[in-house]
């Protein structure tokens, strides 16, 4: 039997008519015939709540425990699905994460898959069970302990599945029609693209935009998994939704593909350090100990020299995620105790925000980089740190000035034509 991945996210399943409405489209896919393996998110808003608790009950709470309580909401929506589609008739079961088992590393939190066995899901389809709903998100540890994937990770779980199971296609159901220029909530004049490379959309969620969760991207190009984003809300087709493939599927070919914005960014700047050799491995040594996720570095001439002396002085300034500042902090301040960096002082800023522009064609094209500073120096919006590679070039900014960035980058770069 051909096979399908599909997978619902939050609003998709966020109550019972949206379930009934997401099974539908299953049962249809049932009836062109297809097994279906099916993973869904918890209902919408059922993470972020169970977080919290998680959060209230205990400041610096047990890993394990936090996963415990927030991979649940996917236990109840895999369970109210099967149900569902057996009220339409649709043979279906549903199953957890360590019931499949699906194998991940210990990282709770952040786990990564390590196997997915086929054996208990081939078995339920050769008895005649047409669909696995699978409870996304989650796994389980060699420990024998309940896992989670990160936020957003019910992505990966699909595509996760869509290479073990060889599926002929993964398609995410989501509240938008597909993946578009730059997320359709901050301009509407984002417009859908019918494809885009693998590359690009890896860097567009790894610089922020969620609409896929950027490790599901990677599985993707690394399985050759055929990776769709379409609508749940509406009636859809093969030739819906956007499809993420490799650069050789795409004739439209823009410089810059897409504008993605990250609104939790901090910069820290350590101010007058020693400039020596080996005083950023002094700083990144125990920052990546600590596990915060350094993303942009800059190193300036310190107008300052040490303690008045003649030695070279400079400035280290970077970004991390601002739900990192403390752990940052306190790596930094442990390392000036320990006596292996010093600083006059250290400056945090958490209201910035990380703006970038996207696209392989910056590869053989110049000039990206001037008409995008540019159009933010006619926006008046002053940047503060700048970060590159091959196909991409990103900023930090204020973050009262994230919207107007992303909409006059999307001009300059005229997104809004095809
Ligand atoms: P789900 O709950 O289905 O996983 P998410 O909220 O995780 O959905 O992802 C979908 C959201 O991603 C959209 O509602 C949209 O606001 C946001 N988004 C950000 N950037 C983009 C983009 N370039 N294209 C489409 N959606 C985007
Ligand atoms: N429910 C999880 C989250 O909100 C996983 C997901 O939806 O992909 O992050
Ligand atoms: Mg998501």
């Amino acid at each position: 039997m051909p096979l399908l991945v599909m997978k619902f996210g939050g609003t998709s399943v966020a109550d019972l008519a949206r379930i009934e409405n997401a099974a539908e489209k299953v049962r249809r896919e049932v009836e062109r015939g297809y097994d279906v393996i099916v993973i869904v998110s918890a209902m919408s808003g059922k993470t972020n709540e169970l977080v919290s608790w998680v959060e209230q009950t205990s400041k610096l709470y047990d890993a394990r425990e936090y996963d415990a309580v927030v991979a649940s909401g996917e236990n109840i929506s895999a369970g109210l699905m099967a149900l569902r589609l057996q009220e339409m008739g649709v043979p279906a079961r549903s199953w957890q994460g360590w019931q499949v088992p699906i194998n991940t590393t210990s990282a709770h939190g952040s786990a990564r898959f390590v196997s997915i066995p086929r054996d208990h899901l081939d078995a339920k389809f050769a008895e005649g069970f047409k669909v696995a709903v699978v409870a996304g998100f989650q796994g389980l540890s060699p420990e024998g302990r309940v896992t989670t994937l990160g936020r957003g990770g019910s992505d990966t779980t699909a595509v996760a599945f869509a290479a073990a199971f060889g599926a002929e296609r993964c398609d995410i159901y989501t509240d938008v029609d597909g993946v578009y220029t730059t997320d359709p909530r901050i301009t509407e004049k984002a417009r859908k693209l019918d494809r885009i490379a693998f590359e690009e959309m890896l860097e567009l969620a790894s610089l922020g935009a969620k609409v896929l969760q950027t490790r599901s991207v990677e599985l993707a190009m690394r399985y050759k998994v055929r990776l769709r984003v379409l609508s749940s809300f509406e009636d859809t087709d093969e030739n819906s939704g956007t499809l993420v493939c490799d650069e050789e599927e795409i004739m439209e070919s823009k410089v810059v593909s897409g504008v993605a914005y990250s609104r939790d960014e901090a910069k820290i700047t350590l101010v007058t350090i020693e400039d020596r050799p080996g005083i950023a491995a002094a700083i990144f040594g125990p920052l990546a100990e600590a596990g915060v996720n350094v993303d942009m570095i800059v190193q300036n001439v310190s107008e300052k020299h040490m303690d008045g002396s003649t030695r070279a002085a400079t400035d280290m300034t970077f970004s991390c995620p601002t739900n990192q500042v403390a752990r940052a902090k306190k790596a930094m301040e442990d390392a000036a105790a320990a006596g292996s960096i010093r600083y006059a002082d250290l400056i945090v800023d958490t209201d910035v925000a990380k703006v970038s522009v996207v696209g392989i064609g910056m590869r053989s094209h110049a000039g990206v980089a001037a008409r995008m500073f540019d159009a933010l120096a006619a926006e008046n919006i002053n940047i503060k740190v700048i970060g590159t590679s091959e196909i991409k070039i990103s900023v930090l900014i204020d973050r009262k000035y994230m919207e107007l960035a992303v909409q006059a980058l999307h001009g300059v770069f005229e997104l809004d034509k095809a």
